[in-house]
Formats: structure tokens, sequence, C-alpha cells
């Protein structure tokens, strides 16, 4: 049997919906890689630059858009982000999946151009919850909180455009990471992505 690609994975996910602690439990497993985007933002302190994002000026990062070294992009909150086209490729070649942590616009662009990429919202429970995640945290000002708010009744406007949609729950990320894995499963045994089965069952390639 051929090595076959691995899948696109775009996870999606309001502040306070635990993506991080998600990402990483997948990452544990060795078939789940984590694409390392590239941006024009100030690096928080602590991030370091080729572990959280590569760190680019406005020039290299157009520079890029304009070799069509860009999987997808999109500017945010007034910087650039966007997916480092040649590391996605080598990954999925090499059979392992990739994790792209995208917003809402990257996310609706990658399925465009490729339609093959499995597309999860990531949600706490509730808004309200929700709330009081982003409140717990105390590490943002009131007005922060108050704009990713309502930022994410813009992301959910277009919830629509995603394959599934996935609920993190207090203290179970390890079961929402589950579920991810559930739904790769499943897709990498659905009938459109498996060629001619019948070809390569019967010449047992
Ligand atoms: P932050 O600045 O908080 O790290 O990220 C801001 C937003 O940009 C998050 O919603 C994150 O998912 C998104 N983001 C991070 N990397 C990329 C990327 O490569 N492409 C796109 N489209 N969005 C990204």
């Amino acid at each position: 049997m051929k090595q076959k690609n691995g899948l696109l994975i775009v996870v999606s996910g309001p502040a306070g919906s635990g993506k991080g602690t998600v990402l990483a439990d997948l990452i544990q497993d060795e078939n789940y890689k984590y694409s390392i985007s590239a941006t024009t933002r100030a690096p928080r302190p602590g991030e370091v630059d080729g572990v959280n994002y590569h760190f680019l000026t406005r020039e290299a990062f157009e520079a890029r858009i304009a070799h069509g070294e860009m999987l997808e992009w999109t500017e945010y909150c007034g910087n650039y982000y966007g997916t480092p086209k040649r590391e996605a490729e080598e990954v999925l070649a090499s059979g392992c999946n990739l994790l792209l942590e995208i917003e809402v616009e990257g996310a609706c662009n990658v399925k465009r151009e490729y339609p093959q990429a499995v597309t999860i919202m990531l949600l706490p429970p509730s808004f309200a919850v929700q709330e009081a995640r982003l409140r717990g945290r105390g590490t943002e000002s009131e007005e922060k909180i108050l704009a990713r708010l309502s930022q994410t009744r813009n992301e959910l406007a277009r919830i629509g455009a995603y394959d599934y949609v996935v609920y993190n729950y207090d203290g179970m990320a390890a079961e929402t990471a589950a579920d991810i894995r559930a739904i790769v499963r499943a897709e990498g045994r659905a009938m459109k992505r498996q060629g001619d089965v019948s070809r390569l069952y019967f010449d047992g390639e």
C-alpha cells in the first residue's frame, strides 16, 4: 500500500476556547504536526521565533506573498498572518496530518483552495463560559475582553462554513482532543479520499 498524504486540518476557535491546550495534546501523537505560522505582529513575552511563530517584517511578509510562498494568509487586527507553503507540503507529503490554527477568514480561504481540508471550529461550551474563562485569566484589560467577545460574534456568524464543531468543556481538553482524533480517523476513511478502491484492492498495491 502506498504511503498516503496526511490530512490538512484547520482548527479555529475564539479566545478562551482552549485551542492551545487541545492542540498541544494532539501533537503528542507523532502523526500530527503543528504548522508554525508567519506573522508581522511583535512577539509576546516568552514567545520564541521559529517556535511560536516566524516573526517577519511587513516587507519580508509581502515578499513571501509575492513569491507564492504562503498557502494562505490574511490581515488580522492590523498584522499579517500566514501559513508557509513549503513546510506544510513537506509535512503532508510525509504522511503526517498538519494542524493549522488559524482564524475564520484564513479557514475559509483554505477550504476554497483545498476542498479536501477538514475544518473544525473549537468552542467553549457557551458564550457565558467563554466570558468567565477570559475574566478568570486576569491577564487582559476589560476593553480587550469586550473586544474579544465581540470578535466572537463576528466569527460565529461564519460557523456554517466549517465541517465540524467541537466543544471544549472545562477540564476536558484530553476528551476534546480525542473528539478531533475521531473526526480525523473517520475522514481518513471517507470514500471520497480513497481514489480507485477496487483497482488498489485487486492489484494489491
Ligand atoms: P495571535 O496574535 O493571538 O497569536 O493570533 C491572532 C489570530 O490569528 C488567532 O485567531 C490565530 O488563530 C490567527 N492565526 C495565527 N496564525 C495564522 C495563520 O497562519 N493564518 C491565519 N489566517 N490566521 C492565523
